[in-house]
């Protein structure tokens, strides 16, 4: 029975993890060695995609021996799970060379994955995502964290395991509270310096060790805009490859009072109607814009809008 949940851009990954069997070496190996098998060659975290034929684009996947050669063993490997029967892997391409001139001439071409999320069918994205965020992980964690010596890959992509202490580590998932913040009739956005000129977006920050989601949620309110939270709703989440955030899209009413941005943090804080809100997300709003729908702020602010 599907999962009945809120769908963000980069979630609903379609494939069955399979994830008891990618301990099993011999069962890896198998279906590594299908015919039938796919595999997505990812550049520095961009994927293979190819045009559609219909003015759309779709991920371009290779034969698994033409994988093989390129990985060059299974450090650079992935299984990222089954479709229906079909094995479906990953392979990591790192480098400054690109791969679509050679050896995968004439097979498809690299693309920015965040300029590719909304032209990807969603199913795709998520399964580019995923493959993404563990490579980010790989790239980042080649030595052990406990002892430093170099780890060695396991479990088919999805571990990392060290020969000299026998610690092992699993990819990171960074927990990210995002929150709308609203007091009644009105929600407050903020804006970086550093965002586009005009762009107004929900508040966010990382969810620190011994803190609850909606700790966070109310420390970053009141660190970034000065606002009190009372009680906190669960919107959403969604998964965020840049490199390993899992964003948490929360709605936090807030106490009466006034808003204040903290300089370190943002620039400007405004509130706005729902109605505005609603003329923000269409773009009718003199200068100002929200963020596009590939963002969860852009879910959030339209789920409240509409009276979430
Ligand atoms: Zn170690």
């Amino acid at each position: 029975m599907p999962l009945t949940a809120y769908t963000n851009i980069f979630a609903g990954n379609p494939l069955d993890r399979a994830s008891d069997r990618r301990s099993d070496q011999a069962w890896i190996a198998e279906q590594f060695a299908a015919d039938t098998t796919l595999a997505l060659p990812v550049w520095n975290g961009a994927p293979f995609i190819e045009d559609d034929g219909k003015g759309g684009v779709r991920l371009a996947y290779i034969p698994p021996g033409l994988a093989g050669e390129l990985s060059a063993g299974a450090e650079r490997l992935l299984f990222l799970g089954l479709w229906k029967q079909t094995a479906v892997f990953a392979v990591d391409l790192e480098g400054p060379a690109d791969p679509a001139a050679a050896p995968l001439a004439g097979l498809g071409r690299f693309e920015d994955l965040r300029g590719l999320a909304l032209r990807l069918p969603e199913t795709e994205a998520a399964i580019a995502a995923t493959a993404k965020g563990v490579f980010e992980w790989r790239r980042r964690h080649r030595h052990c964290s406990v002892c430093g010596q170099p780890s060695m890959v396991a479990d088919a992509g999805w571990k990392r395991t060290c020969p000299a202490c026998n610690a092992d580590h699993f990819p990171r998932t960074d927990p990210v509270a995002i929150m709308l913040a609203a007091q009644g009739e009105r929600c407050l956005l903020g804006r970086q310096a550093a965002w586009p000129k005009g762009m107004w977006s929900a508040l966010a920050g990382f969810i620190e060790p011994g803190e609850t989601i909606e700790e966070g949620c109310a420390r970053e309110l009141k660190e970034e805009a000065g606002v009190e939270a009372v009680s906190v709703r669960y919107h959403s989440t969604q998964p965020w490859p840049y490199p390993s955030s899992l964003m948490i899209g929360l709605i936090a009413e807030v106490a009466p009072g006034d808003a204040a941005p903290n300089d370190s943090e943002l620039e400007a804080v405004r509130w706005f109607t729902r109605e505005e809100a609603r003329a923000l997300l269409a773009g009718q709003l003199d200068g100002a814009f929200a963020p596009p729908r590939l963002a969860i702020a852009h879910h959030l602010i339209k789920a409240w809008a509409e009276g979430f």
